[in-house]
């Protein structure tokens, strides 16, 4: 059987957290597909494509991820690539209410999908794509929380707003 993986997100932008949950995926999944959910209520700093394209470059060493985007239900798209599990990644207990929520409701919606969620890295326990922005939007350090190419993304996004 091969085993397939879906990491959904917003994803805005990526950072070493998330990247350190889908590194680790790949070492257990033969395939992991990064998907930017779009349809959420939050407005997006970066948009779909953006995001993307952050992802893919952020991703290019690892062969079997495979980045794309959706609209809609998250189980629908499970559905849609064949995948078996849903991974996601635990930060603190404050994450664990929204993750229990959503979870159960995957698994009404989906009885086929498991989601499996992934203890994050002590160092990245307090990461969060909202803190990254807070920080480089007052010219703060992010150098070692997000790939180098968020990091230049942050910033040419800064000039922009300028
Ligand atoms: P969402 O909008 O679903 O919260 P995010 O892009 O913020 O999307 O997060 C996507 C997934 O990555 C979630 O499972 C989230 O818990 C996980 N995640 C976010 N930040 C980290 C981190 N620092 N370490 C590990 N997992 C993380």
């Amino acid at each position: 059987m091969t085993r397939i993986a879906v990491c959904p997100g917003s994803f805005d932008p990526i950072t070493n957290g998330h990247l350190d949950i889908i590194q680790r995926g790949t070492e257990i999944f033969d395939k992991v597909y990064v998907v930017v959910l779009s349809n959420s209520s939050k407005t997006p700093l970066f948009s779909t494509e953006e995001r993307m394209e952050l992802i893919r470059e952020a991703t290019n060493h690892l062969p079997n991820v495979e980045v794309d985007s959706f609209n809609g239900l998250l189980v629908d798209y499970a559905r849609k690539v064949e995948a078996n599990v849903i991974l996601r990644g635990l930060r603190a207990v404050s994450d664990f209410e929204y993750e229990m929520r959503i979870t159960s409701m995957n698994k009404v919606l989906n009885d086929d999908v498991e989601t499996l969620f992934m203890m994050t890295k002590s160092q990245y326990s307090f990461l969060s794509s909202s803190i990254v922005k807070e920080v480089a939007k007052y010219n703060g350090d992010i150098t070692g929380f997000v790939p180098p190419v968020v990091e230049q993304a942050l910033q040419a996004k800064r000039e922009d707003v300028k």
